[in-house]
């Protein structure tokens, strides 16, 4: 049987276009649906990642400028700045990335459609444009890489101007005097400390009874004490009563109860932003008519060759769940394609292999066990510390707030985890997931001349920081220690 293309990947976010990439690579020919009618990339280049790490950027460049060097009028950095001059700093950044797309896909030849993408038989796609009129396209097979959207709050409406969702967020055309962010997880934190940065009075009010639980201990109290030096303040098990304009005070009020306090509080605010977790989109996809199974959150199940139900569809991204993350999405868009064109054997990643990166103010980034879980799993780990005030490139940068933390197996040093608060986390966080990879051992950092001065100078330092504390725990791991030297 002949078919128009060799895959047909629905949707054009980080899953899918490498997917398309690494097929083109196999000589495949290849179609791109994608339903937006502005850019293709999805939430990674038009709602999501880039955009978010571009306010970021500009967020932080305005915040150390205004750490340092102070404004001669005592202003707020949201009374100095304006959110034009942010997305001056912005625009170019999503220009770039999307025509790097487009030059991208324009030179592996791969074709698109612009229209939505339904599944109609397991080799045919159905697009329907904008103006409704409908093709059929078919393929041997198809990659389902539809994303996510924010899900809804349940008591209250996002209408995109008073509150808004992480999307219509990053289309504020000013920088809110007061925010009140309803959600707890990453994007949460990361919104709350850039709109701190920019000079926001931010309340976040979280419906747990800590905010990102998942985090090592000593990394999450170094973010706590950096968010009180902030504007931000965090109540945690809160629910939310209501939310209702104040005319005569022209604002918002948010009305809350924390668990187990009788009283009603309010909290004024100039926006609400509610960030409540992400829906996959599956709805419209055919899904049930051609047997592709979902599970009861609706994302799509998938073996661990990203296969579905169904054998020649597959899915990738956050369609199919956790981690829901761009840099999870690009590694398996490529695998699902190697699954269909190349080597089989090839199966997902550990979950543990795979590192968080959190771009708030300061980074965030972990990668493998926590000292906590090691514990609870009866692994007899040694932490070594490394505080970024001991590191001259932190000196020299001004950014002296954060720790990395190893955590290693006593008895042969092997390393099972590295959690990292401070400048540039998320990508110093990659030496020790290589270390990791190939199951070296905290040697590795002090035996190797590192570059100096430099943010990785904290692996030398936690791992000499961990060795003595081994030394220190006596006889019993002195062999080990002669054996390892
Ligand atoms: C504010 C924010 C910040 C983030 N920051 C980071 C970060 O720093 N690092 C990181 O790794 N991840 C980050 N993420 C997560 C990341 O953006 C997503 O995990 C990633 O984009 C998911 O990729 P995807 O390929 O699954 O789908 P998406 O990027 O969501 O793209 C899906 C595409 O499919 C299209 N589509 C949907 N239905 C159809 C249909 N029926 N027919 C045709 N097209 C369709 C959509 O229009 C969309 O373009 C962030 C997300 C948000 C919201």
């Amino acid at each position: 049987m002949t078919f128009d293309y060799d895959v047909i990947i629905i949707g054009s976010g980080p899953a899918g276009f490498s997917c398309a990439m690494q097929s083109t690579k196999f000589d495949k020919k290849v179609l791109i649906v994608e339903a937006s009618d502005h850019n293709l990339g999805g939430s990674w280049i038009s709602k999501g990642t880039v955009p978010s790490k571009a306010l970021r950027a500009a967020a932080k460049l305005i915040q150390s400028f205004h750490k340092q060097f102070g404004d001669e009028k005592g202003r707020k950095p949201f009374e100095r700045f304006r959110m034009e001059d942010i997305m001056e700093y912005k625009e170019p950044i999503l220009d770039s990335k999307n025509r790097q797309f487009k030059d991208d896909i324009i030179k592996n030849e791969v074709e698109t459609a612009r229209g939505w993408g339904r599944i109609i038989d397991k080799n045919t796609v159905e697009v329907t444009d904008q103006l409704n009129n409908k093709n059929n396209y078919t393929a041997k097979y198809i990659l389902i890489s539809t994303g996510s959207r924010p899900s809804e709050p349940k008591n209250f409406k996002v209408d995109h101007a008073r509150i808004l969702d992480y999307s219509s967020a990053l289309e504020l055309t000013h920088i809110p005097r007061r925010l009140v962010i309803i959600g707890s997880g990453i994007i949460s934190i990361e919104f709350a400390t850039i709109f701190a940065a920019l000079g926001s009075r931010v309340t976040i009010l979280s419906d747990l009874n800590e905010v990102l639980p998942f985090l090592d201990e000593e990394v999450k109290a170094e973010l706590i004490k950096s968010i009180k030096k902030t504007n931000i303040q965090i109540f945690n098990n809160t629910k939310i009563k209501k939310i209702s304009t104040n005319d005569l005070r022209t604002c918002d009020e948010v009305l809350f109860k924390v668990k187990d306090q009788e009283q009603l509080q309010v909290v004024e605010t100039d926006h609400v932003l509610y960030i409540g977790g992400k829906i996959p989109n599956t709805k419209t996809l055919g899904l049930e008519e051609v047997g592709v199974e979902t599970d009861k959150n609706g994302h799509i199940k998938v073996d661990n060759h990203y296969r579905t139900s169904v054998s020649n569809i597959y899915a990738a991204g956050d369609v199919i769940g956790q981690p829901s993350l761009a840099s999870a999405s690009f590694l398996q868009g490529r695998l699902s394609s190697t699954s269909m064109f190349g080597s089989s054997t090839k199966i997902t990643p550990e979950t543990e292999d795979i590192p968080f990166g959190i771009y708030s103010i300061p980074e965030i980034s972990g990668i493998g066990l926590t000292e906590k879980k090691a514990k609870e799993l009866g692994i007899d780990v040694t932490v070594g510390r490394a505080y970024f005030k001991t590191l001259t490139r932190a000196d020299l940068n001004h950014e002296t707030d954060g720790i990395l933390k190893i955590v290693f197996k006593t008895d042969d040093l092997k390393l099972l985890g590295v959690h990292i608060i401070g400048e540039q986390a998320t990508d110093n966080i990659h030496l020790g997931q290589v270390v990791m990879a190939y199951n070296g051992d905290i040697k590795y950092f002090i035996e190797r001349v590192l570059n100096y001065p430099t943010y990785s100078e904290a692996y030398k330092i936690a791992a000499f920081n961990g060795l003595n504390r081994v030394y220190k725990a006596g006889v019993k791991y002195k062999k080990i220690l002669e054996k390892n030297q």
